[in-house]
């Protein structure tokens, strides 16, 4: 059965449900998209179950992917590859508007997917989609407004010098679950419009929006064998992506222990492209200037947006001591009224999540946490993956629960006095994704702004984004930044010419 033509038509959550109950007991079954065909898998050998994190229910079946079906789709993209890379610039940007203009003219199809398979409120996969649409068009048109100089070598006036870009290769583009199109597209788009072709693999727990992407490529006419989808796990088909030595370029978001392992993969492979967004414990540094009717809000949506799972979550808020006692009861009450489990906040995406995030509830309990909302949730959960928006107290500054990254809606708070102690306990941290600063101190802003080990750092704001600046993070959370010309770096190669 095609699926996809039958989800392609699928826009609100009442008709997906409708649909889902149709199906009986057969989830969706995706298909890989090489050379723009879906591929027929009904001899797939093996398949991994997904499910709707709302239920517990089965919702889709995911190819698991061979090391054949990656080289299949790696000969696609290399095969394109040539013809591609000597594609006008005005052209492909063209294409790329085409593909922006079908997502528009679905949004709702793919914010109603995004949203029933990741567990997100629909209004949070709405912003997603138009932030994806967005991709397209920045990339599409970037590359038409890119400039290079050409100078004369310092006295040499008869010798020209200046720098050539040109497309690396085929890539590998590796996505996980918590912003499933936005981040795929964030690096399908930069990938074609500077002329790399590719292998996408979604993450295997929330695919079903880049099944959705093929049908988009397909019906905007981008050239067959130029973006290639495969669905499969990560140790399988995502490793074999990575190790692949025809893959001369790899674009990574996900954890930081997968981060490490495709860094290992690579290290022999001295020319190939890497670049990595991983994992962050940001924190939210909170000053005694704050007005607080706009500081609450801000950290709350910081700390639980998504349920907590965004990279860019702050999930542990240091207050001034003098502030702590009136933020924590203005944050706690703003909490309990504006997160109610359900309704403006979903559940957590897998069952496999729901447990590690259980645990880190666990041991905030054994160590004596105070927990001002929520609380350890039940071992085995029968009916989805629900957690309440929990805020800890009282815990120490070295606990695995205040150091590591949880990934979902948990928040822990700890008091400083100086300046100087909120920078040194927001870097006191392997990682450095990102972080919230907020104060009404313009000196300050700058002063602990360009301290803190973070790649982004947001002063009185969070979220907001320009996709021209460096996006990513420093020490654990990545190696290489993305965004405008930074995504210009990971995608072509450079070579200086001289001309006499
Ligand atoms: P993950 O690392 O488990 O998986 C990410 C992707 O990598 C998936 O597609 C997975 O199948 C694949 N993968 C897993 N093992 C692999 C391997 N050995 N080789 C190649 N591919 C492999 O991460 P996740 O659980 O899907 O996502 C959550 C993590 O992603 C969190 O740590 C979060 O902070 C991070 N994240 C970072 C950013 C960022 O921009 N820095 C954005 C979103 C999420």
């Amino acid at each position: 059965m095609a699926f996809i033509s039958q989800i392609w038509e699928i826009g609100s959550p009442e008709s997906a449900s409708v649909y889902l109950t149709s199906l009986a007991k057969e989830p969706i079954r995706l298909q890989n998209f090489i050379n723009n065909n879906f591929q027929d898998q009904s001899k797939a050998s093996s398949w991994i179950d997904s499910f709707d994190p709302r239920s517990g229910k089965p919702l889709a079946q995911i190819p698991r992917s061979t090391t054949s079906d990656v080289d299949l789709a790696v000969d696609a993209a290399a095969k394109a590859f040539p013809s591609w890379s000597q594609v006008s610039r005005q052209e492909r940007s063209n294409i790329l508007l085409r593909i922006a203009s079908v997502i528009c003219s679905k949004k709702e199809v793919f914010a109603t997917w995004e949203s029933v398979d990741q567990g997100k409120s629909l209004a949070r996969a709405r912003v997603e989609v138009e932030r994806a649409i967005s991709n397209f068009r920045y990339f599409a048109t970037y590359i038409l407004h890119d400039e290079g100089s050409v100078r004369f070598i310092d006295g040499q006036p008869s010798t020209l010098t200046y720098e050539h870009r040109s497309p690396v290769g085929v890539f590998g583009l590796i996505s996980p679950w918590n912003m499933p199109l936005y981040l795929l597209t964030w690096k399908i788009a930069p990938c074609i419009a500077f002329g790399c072709t590719g292998v996408a693999k979604p993450s295997e727990v929330t695919s079903i929006s880049a099944f959705l992407l093929a049908e988009a490529l397909r019906q905007a006419n981008l050239p067959p064998g130029v973006m290639n989808i495969i669905f499969g796990d990560g140790p399988g088909a995502g490793s074999e992506l990575v190790k692949c030595p025809r893959v001369r370029g790899i674009s990574f978001t996900g954890g930081t222990s997968t981060g490490i392992q495709i860094r290992r993969e690579t290290v022999t492979d001295i020319g190939k492209h890497v670049s990595l967004e991983l994992g962050g414990k940001n924190p939210t540094l909170i000053f005694d200037d704050v007005n607080l009717v706009q500081a609450v809000p801000l950290a709350a949506s910081a700390a639980f947006e998504n349920s907590g799972q965004i990279c860019l979550c702050g999930s542990r808020i240091y207050v001034q001591r003098n502030i702590l006692g009136s933020f924590l009861s203005t944050f706690v009450e703003y909490v309990k009224e504006n997160y109610q489990l359900g309704q403006t906040i979903g559940p957590v995406v897998s069952r496999e999540h729901y447990a590690k995030v259980r645990s880190y509830l666990k041991q905030a309990q054994e160590e004596g946490a105070a927990f001002l909302t929520g609380g350890v949730p039940e071992a085995d959960p029968k009916h989805g993956y629900w957690i309440a928006p929990t805020v800890l107290g009282n815990l120490p500054h070295d606990s695995r629960v205040m150091r590591e990254e949880i990934f979902g809606p948990v928040v822990s708070i700890c008091a400083f006095e100086t300046e100087e102690e909120a920078i040194q306990l927001a870097n006191d941290n392997p990682n450095g994704l990102s972080s919230v600063l907020l104060t009404q101190d313009a000196s300050r802003m700058r002063r602990v702004g360009e301290r803190i080990d973070a790649g982004l750092v947001w002063v009185n704001c969070w979220l907001v984004r320009e996709l021209s600046t460096a996006f990513g993070g420093m020490k654990s959370s990545g190696v290489g930044r993305e965004g405008g010309a930074h995504s210009r770096e990971v995608f072509t190669n450079l070579r200086t010419i001289h001309v006499r």
